[in-house]
């Protein structure tokens, strides 16, 4: 199935395949289209299986076409569990939103660097927020980030940030969005604490397992 038939707005079609990307993925021919579709997603998904371009596609198509006059506000928000992961996926997004006709800004944030450049970064809005679950509050509570405005939350590798012992700031993040969202949920494995998670974030979710 060519990357064309999944219902994308042609120039992130463009934008993938400018990185490359010919043909989806297995978790990409099929998450793209249920995440178009407004629909929750649990999926099985490793690294390498291509599960950056599976959320960051549908993600940017819903941006796509934001009214140019509004103000930038955070409507998605991607969690992961390291600074690693963190500037590999903002880079993915950042990379296939670069031509859409008025790029989402997408702001990158971890701890262990200086809060300052992520706090100056955010000045001004942003569309898409990529962050590690502790820096993402403490940006909050610099009142240099809200969340009240997502309606798009991706858990990427969610059994890491449970494995590094997120699991408290990870409900503090939850509590701070909109309980009107659509959330994506990936992870290599489900062990008990996960599935639990799992279960308490997704509506009648899109099972994906390639
Ligand atoms: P990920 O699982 O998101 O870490 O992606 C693994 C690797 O696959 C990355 O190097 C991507 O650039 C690459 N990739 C993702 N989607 C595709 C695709 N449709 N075709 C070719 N390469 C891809």
């Amino acid at each position: 199935m060519p990357f064309t038939s999944l219902g994308l707005a042609p120039a992130l079609v463009q934008a993938a395949a400018a990185l490359g990307f010919q043909t989806p993925t297995p978790i990409q021919s099929q998450a793209i289209p249920a995440v178009l579709a407004g629909r929750d997603l649990l999926a099985t998904a490793q690294t390498g299986s291509g599960k950056t371009a599976a959320y960051a596609l549908p993600l940017l198509h819903r941006l796509a076409h934001a009214d140019a006059r509004a103000p930038r506000r955070v409507q998605a928000l991607v969690v992961v569990p390291t600074r690693e992961l963190a500037a590999q996926a903002g880079e993915v997004v950042r990379a296939l939103a670069q031509p859409l006709p008025r790029p989402p800004k997408v702001v990158v944030a971890f701890g262990g660097v200086s809060i300052n450049p992520q706090m100056m970064a955010l000045r001004g809005g942003a569309d898409v927020v990529v962050a590690t679950p502790g820096r993402l509050l403490d940006l909050v509570a610099h009142n240099a980030l809200r969340l009240s405005s997502v309606n798009l939350l991706v858990l990427d590798e969610a059994d890491r940030l449970l494995d590094l012992g997120f699991a408290d700031e990870l409900q503090r993040v939850l509590e701070l969005l909109p309980a009107q969202r659509q959330n994506l949920f990936f992870s290599a494995t489900f062990p008990a604490p996960v599935q639990t998670l799992a279960n308490g974030l997704l509506h009648e979710p899109e099972c994906i397992d390639v």
